[in-house]
């Protein structure tokens, strides 16, 4: 719990961490219960705010409505709360929507591209009974997902979309290319146990190189980085902070988003194992009851989204897979 000051010419407070809708009554006993607020006086009572949502199960990835060809839907009405979520949805049901009048494939971004990924993809899967706040730990790939990466993620398939001009697309190809040049040169560049480098090694506190060792390979030891690393690498080009950024973040931490990127490539086959929307599932011989409805409810895009459906288990999917194979 957090108390805050409203302001430096006023006694009010906030109080964070600590919200109701409770009567205020029971609003005044409860925050009594706090030490240092025995006597305590409310300005204006906690409070909630009620509003109605559609069941967003009815929506496509796309945010369009399954059996309403053409209308799409987003913001709060799909059961989210906050202003990102709003946003986040916007900006896909309004492509989505320009795509669709100009007889266009929609976009759909998955969990392993963005948080909107996992914010669209939890709305219309799983089972969201109080407003949906979209929460880093709600994105098994966040290692991946970062601002700092955003562009490098984005902007070309925005620009497939007709949202980001040339110009800054090309930017963006001309930033990966710098990246991967030079991060390339740190894995290739071979430094040897000659003296230079060993005092180098000794003056940071380094265990001493045996064998040649790429520049990149030092960076990862923990006492040293790309800055401290330049006195040893007189080859070095002139890169913008940027692009620098990336490059350290890149070779850092290699050895787990290479982990992260196989998990990746597994969470895509079995996205791209599609399941049709007219599929009925009751067909299925061995699914259980449960899982046949939930599917025949939720008519899922893929095997992978049918895996995210609470009520269906790893053994339906098993079942689904083996009938998907026949
Ligand atoms: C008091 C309060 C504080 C909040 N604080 C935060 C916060 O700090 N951070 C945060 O992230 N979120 C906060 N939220 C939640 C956030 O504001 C909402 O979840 C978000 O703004 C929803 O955006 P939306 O575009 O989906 O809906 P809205 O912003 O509600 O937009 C819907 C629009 O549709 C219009 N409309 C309705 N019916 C019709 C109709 N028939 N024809 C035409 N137009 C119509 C409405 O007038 C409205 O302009 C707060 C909400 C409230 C009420």
């Amino acid at each position: 719990m957090f108390i805050e000051p409203e302001g430096l010419y006023t006694t009010e407070m906030y109080l964070g961490g600590m919200s109701s809708s409770l009567p205020e009554d029971v609003q005044y006993a409860m925050y009594r219960t706090v030490p240092g607020l025995e006597n305590v006086k409310i300005v204006r009572n906690a409070y909630a705010i009620e509003y109605d949502c559609i069941d967003p199960h009815q929506l496509k990835h796309s945010l369009e409505f399954k059996e309403i060809s053409g209308l799409f839907s987003a913001g709060q009405i799909n059961g989210s709360s906050g202003y990102e979520e709003a946003a986040g949805q916007g900006i896909i049901a309004g492509m989505n929507a320009a795509l669709f009048c100009l007889g266009k494939e929609p976009v759909i971004l998955d969990r392993s591209q963005a948080y909107i990924g996992v914010l669209i993809d939890d709305l219309v899967t799983k089972e969201t009974t109080e407003p949906y706040r979209m929460m880093t730990s709600r994105a098994e790939y966040r290692l991946v997902l970062r601002q700092d990466n955003a562009d490098l993620r984005l902007r070309a398939i925005g620009h497939d979309a007709g949202l980001v001009s040339d110009e800054d697309y090309n930017k963006m190809l001309a930033k990966k290319e710098s990246i991967d040049r030079e991060v390339n040169r740190l894995k290739t560049t071979i430094l040897g146990g000659n003296e230079t480098v060993q005092a180098f090694m000794l003056k940071h506190g380094s265990t001493p190189l045996n064998n040649g060792t790429s520049l990149s390979e030092l960076m990862k030891r923990p006492e040293l980085d790309y800055e401290k690393l330049a006195e040893i690498d007189p080859e070095r080009p002139e890169l913008p902070a940027d692009i620098v950024e990336q490059v350290c973040i890149q070779i850092k931490y290699e050895g787990y988003i290479t982990k992260q990127e196989k998990q990746i490539e597994n969470f895509k086959r079995l996205e791209n194992k599609k399941l049709s929307p007219n599929f009925d599932y009751s067909t299925i011989k061995g699914l259980r009851k449960e899982a046949i409805q939930k599917l025949n409810k939720i008519k899922p895009a893929s095997i992978g989204q049918a895996g995210r459906i609470s009520g269906v288990s790893p053994a339906d999917i098993a079942v689904l897979l083996v009938a998907l194979k026949a």
